[in-house]
């Protein structure tokens, strides 16, 4: 059994929805398929669920969501029908919109709406290639908890539900990045969340693969719109495509390959545009390791340093600190700590699968007990691959390539499969491009 995702430029278009249904239709095992929002819609429904935006940005960010999903359906062959059922889905989209403004909870219903008019329009050109897909509403499917725009799936009812959903030599079609809560409000998984949706069903229907389609062929060494010599891996282990996704890898969201792993699924990225070639396979076992397999650069983050006068011979003050990140579900990424003072770094990038948001709250809270500096445009680059720890030599040949930049935080031996940095975001792209050329090219 195979669980396919496709990510929003594959769905994109009719020319790219036509390509994905063609993919779906040319292996009988693709049985449950999961897409993401046509691609730009999440970000406009973004914009449409944020304050202040005037009528005149609101009203030209829903004709073009008109527009984009109009210039698919003219290509259906019952294009009146499904025009029609998706006018009255914008309807309903414009009545949330001003909901949004009065209550945040509705912000994920907003959102979910990409997920919902673009699988209520693939179903329709999966079928005109011979694929009659049974449409499923992945919020009664996906149960959550009810952290709105960052919700943690339920797994075990996860498994109950698709048991109940799912019969055997059918092909099935959802959303990912959607869910409910236990009062039947829609929540999301955060930005890129199909990924993870998928991952976690493939994990509860024990697939045997999870492809993921998008618009690269496979992960690359880096994100080949940074370094245009960045290639392909052909195989890539979980523990090191793991933390290439958590370092900024945005072509996999970081949560997806725990529910892989767990349920023994294997994953293979490949390109919608190329599908012919043959993308990557992530593997537990790889039969190269090499010390650096790839870099990813994570713009958008922010340094926070706390001080505490009475930190010097105090216990306590780390567990106090992280006590309130954790209450109000902060998500650090970095850290390094003196006698006296914590250095975190936090993911601020719009888009970030985690975003943190450094609310007054958090911060008249922080500021009962130490001393708080916040530094924003940074960037985490990170270097991943295998042994780092015990290789001799590694951080001093990267260290001396550095010495033109300015480095902030360096965290090297938590793990063998990445050194990770903070730099000046505007040397970020260079610094990459270095390194690129330093352990990839050779
Ligand atoms: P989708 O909409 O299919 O989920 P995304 O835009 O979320 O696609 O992810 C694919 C993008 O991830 C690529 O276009 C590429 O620019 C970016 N990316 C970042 N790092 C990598 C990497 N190491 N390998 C491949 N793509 C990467
Ligand atoms: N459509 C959502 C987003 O843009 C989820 C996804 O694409 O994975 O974040
Ligand atoms: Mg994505």
């Amino acid at each position: 059994m195979i669980v396919s995702k496709f990510g929003g430029t594959s769905v994109g278009t009719y020319e790219a929805m036509q390509k994905s249904a063609e993919i779906v239709a040319s292996n009988t095992d693709r049985t449950l398929i999961l897409i993401s929002a046509t691609s730009g819609t999440t970000n406009d429904l973004v914009k449409l669920g944020a304050f202040g935006l005037d009528s005149t940005s609101q009203e030209e960010t829903i004709i073009r969501i008109k527009e984009r999903h109009l210039s698919i359906i003219e290509n259906l062959e019952n294009a009146s029908e499904v025009e029609s059922d998706f006018k009255k889905e914008l309807t309903d989209l414009r009545q949330h919109m001003e909901q949004v403004a009065r209550d945040k909870r509705w912000k994920d219903r907003l959102l979910s709406f990409g997920e919902l008019m673009s699988t209520k329009i693939f179903i329709h050109v999966l079928k005109q290639n011979g694929v009659e897909a049974e449409w499923l509403d992945a919020r009664e499917i996906l149960k959550t908890d009810s952290t709105f725009g960052n919700a943690t799936p339920d797994r075990k009812s996860l498994s109950k539900n698709l048991g109940k959903a799912v019969k055997d030599n059918k092909v099935y079609l959802t959303q990912g990045f959607i869910g409910s809560d236990i009062f039947g409000n829609t929540t999301t998984l955060g930005r890129g969340g199909s990924d993870f949706s998928a991952a976690l069903f493939a994990e509860a229907l024990n697939a045997d693969l999870l492809e993921i389609w998008t618009d690269v062929a496979g992960i690359y060494s880096t994100d080949p719109r940074v370094v245009k010599e960045a290639r392909p891996i052909k195989e890539i282990t979980f523990d090191e495509a793991a933390e290439l996704s958590v370092f900024g890898g945005k072509v996999l969201h970081p949560a997806t390959l725990k529910p892989a792993i767990r349920g023994k699924v294997k994953v293979r990225v490949a390109s919608t545009i190329e599908p012919e070639k043959p993308g990557t396979l992530i593997v537990h076992e790889s039969s190269g390791k090499p010390v650096v397999r790839a870099l990813s650069l994570r713009k958008n983050q922010t340094l926070l340093t706390v001080r505490s006068l009475d930190m010097l011979h105090q216990y306590g003050f780390l567990a106090e600190l992280f006590k309130v990140l954790a209450d109000n579900k902060i998500s650090v990424d970095l850290v390094t700590t003196s006698e006296v003072s914590v250095s975190l770094t936090l993911d601020t990038a719009v888009n970030a699968a985690n975003k943190v948001e450094l609310t007054n709250e958090v911060l008249s809270e922080l500021s009962t007990f130490c001393e708080v500096e916040i530094e924003t445009d940074f960037c985490l680059i990170a270097l991943i691959g295998n042994d780092l720890t015990k290789t001799a030599g590694i951080s001093g040949s990267l260290f001396n390539k550095l010495k033109d930049y300015n480095i902030r935080m360096v965290c090297h031996g938590a793990s063998e499969n990445n050194i990770c940095f903070l730099a000046n975001e505007t040397d970020g792209e260079a610094i990459v491009k270095l390194l690129h050329k330093k352990f990839i090219e050779r």
